[in-house]
């Protein structure tokens, strides 16, 4: 199958200047990386801050270009002026702060407002904007007020705007970064739901670690670069490699490999309390 995203010696640097326009410090945000994402996965994207996550996902939708190197959509090449629109229709994006995102007065208005944009014919907008608070478990708020949501009920309406884009692809900057425990519930699970019920493609960014368990495949990001990937038993295996990486492990990774280290011979790349559980009843 075709690669939904795919990145090529991808290069982004931030240019400081003083006031006279003199270059004063160059970041390289990207680092030459080269990805490939397939159409239907759930993908997680982690990296400690500074580590360019958000700016490699401003690239998924040519909200920025590379510098260097090649960045294609579905095939569509992000530097070619003519494929900008179709590229931000397949891959939409959701960001931390739901209410930077949130710009009409009732829900079901501000998840018509995309499609309304991309000129959608009005029946099938609310035909849209049904199914997409449907997915996301927010129907029954669609003549609310978003002012009056909770955070993770705001997050989900931010959602059900992209979805009602009908994108292949959907990227999620740190989304529960600002939410409750309850609110990161409710937006795990309407993202998780929309990537096997839909087949919408997931791009998660995120710096929790029990929120790439279920991923198909996780990249690991620092310095710019793609240091890591592999499915998330596979990068969980490798704890030492995190903790350099000043990345936490889950709770029963850690501890599954304390008792390793101990002599206890578990299984590598333990990621729930349950698995740990079932992993200790097996020793003999
Ligand atoms: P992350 O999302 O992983 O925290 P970012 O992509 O935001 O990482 O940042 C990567 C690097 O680029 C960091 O060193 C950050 O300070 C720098 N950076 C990000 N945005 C800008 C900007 N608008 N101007 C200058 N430097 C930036
Ligand atoms: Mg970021």
């Amino acid at each position: 199958m075709m690669d939904i995203i795919r990145t090529k010696d991808v290069v982004y640097e931030y240019i400081r200047r003083d006031d006279e326009g003199a270059v004063t410090g160059i970041t390289t945000a990207v680092d030459h990386v080269s990805l490939g994402i397939k159409q239907g996965d759930f993908i997680a994207i982690l990296g400690h801050n500074g580590s360019g996550k958000s700016t490699l996902a401003k690239h998924f939708n040519a909200i920025l270009t590379p510098e260097e190197g090649t960045v294609w959509v579905d095939g569509m090449d992000t530097l070619e002026e003519k494929n900008v629109w179709n590229v931000r229709q397949t891959a939409g994006m959701v960001f931390q702060n739901p209410d930077n995102q949130i710009i009409a007065p009732v829900v079901e208005e501000d998840v018509g407002f995309g499609p309304e944009n991309m000129g959608v014919p009005t029946e099938e907008i609310w035909k849209r904007v049904e199914e997409s608070l449907k997915a996301v478990g927010m129907y029954e708020f669609r003549k609310h007020s978003p002012n009056n949501l909770s955070g993770g009920q705001k997050q989900r309406v931010s959602i059900a705007g992209v979805l009602a884009m009908k994108p292949k692809c959907i990227v999620l900057d740190e989304p529960t970064a600002m939410l409750d425990p309850q609110g990161r519930r409710e937006v795990l699970k309407a993202v998780h739901e929309l990537n096997k019920l839909e087949g919408v493609t997931v791009i998660l960014i995120t710096h929790y670690m029990e929120e790439v368990t279920d991923a198909d495949k996780v990249f690991v990001m620092d310095s710019g670069k793609v240091v890591m990937q592999g499915t998330p038993k596979q990068i969980f295996t490798l704890v030492d490699e995190l903790k350099e990486l000043r990345l936490d492990v889950p709770q029963p990774t850690l501890l599954a490999w304390e008792l390793k280290k101990r002599g206890i011979p578990l299984p590598d790349g333990i990621l729930t309390g349950e698995e740990l559980v079932q992993a200790i009843k097996d020793l003999k």
